[in-house]
């Protein structure tokens, strides 16, 4: 089994990277809402249509050193950035739960949170058109595929989005609803280990507001740090070690 996972991993690279090159295009296209098929990749500097064979993930940037083939203007090193992170994260997804149907469900939670994480980032924003119908696909693909677990994906699902809508009422400034809706998806992929995404994420964001109010003083105040990341880091940590880390800390206490 073990071995069996590790083999399906390594099939499952190429169709990883190829994932997280088609992510590049909806973070770059979609918060402008530009079309994700057409026209095909172009260099943003002097539009010249990109080969195939410049189009390779990871290894056309490395080839060309971070530079468009035709007119030289730096690619930023955040798209091989990018496609490393969805290789890896997705192939961990299938050595982590085989070639399964629960392994192609996290497969496309990831991958959007990939996305997410990069368009809020750069925009500020958790768009309605990834969160909403990633939430429908996520919690009725873990009613079909567990549907015993159907209260915690629900509980879960409501528990986590309104802990965070108690906070942006509190703090109208500090977060957005696209928070509380990303919140709803994640405790519908992960049921109880939500606690640790949402624990993970809220005081990794806490330590980078307090970084930056540490280097830039109270102007530091001023500068937002988007939650959106820190969930999905979260995420990653509550699919991959939630249940584990939920024993350690009930076993501690009890
Ligand atoms: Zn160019």
């Amino acid at each position: 089994m073990e071995t069996m996972n590790w083999f399906a991993a390594v099939l499952a690279l190429p169709f990883a990277l190829a994932i997280g090159s088609f992510l590049n295009v909806v973070a770059a296209r979609l918060p402008r809402g530009e079309s994700l098929t057409r026209p095909g990749s172009h260099c943003m500097s002097c539009e010249q249509a990109i080969a195939w064979y410049d189009n390779v993930p990871i290894l056309s940037w490395l080839a060309l050193r971070g530079r468009c083939r035709r007119c030289g203007a730096a690619v930023s090193w955040r798209y091989p950035a990018l496609e490393a992170i969805a290789a890896a994260l997705i192939s961990a997804v299938v050595l982590r739960f085989g070639f399964t149907p629960q392994a192609a469900l996290y497969a496309v939670f990831v991958a959007a949170l990939i996305a997410l994480a990069a368009i809020d980032i750069e925009y500020h924003i958790l768009p309605n058109r990834i969160v909403l119908p990633l939430f429908g696909v996520v919690y009725a693909g873990q009613i079909v595929l567990q549907p015993d677990r159907v209260l915690e994906w629900t509980l879960a699902a409501l528990g986590a989005a309104g802990f965070l809508l108690a906070f942006a009422l509190a703090y109208p400034a500090g977060m957005g609803m696209g928070d509380v809706k990303l919140a709803l998806v994640l405790g519908a992929a992960l049921g109880f280990s939500v606690v640790v995404a949402m624990m993970v994420g809220v005081v990794a964001a806490g330590l980078l507001g307090v970084a930056v109010i540490a280097r830039h003083g109270s102007a530091g105040r001023k500068v937002a740090v988007p939650l959106g990341p820190f969930l999905a880091l979260g995420a990653v940590v509550g699919l991959f070690a939630g249940p584990e880390l939920l024993d350690v800390y009930t076993g501690t206490w009890s």
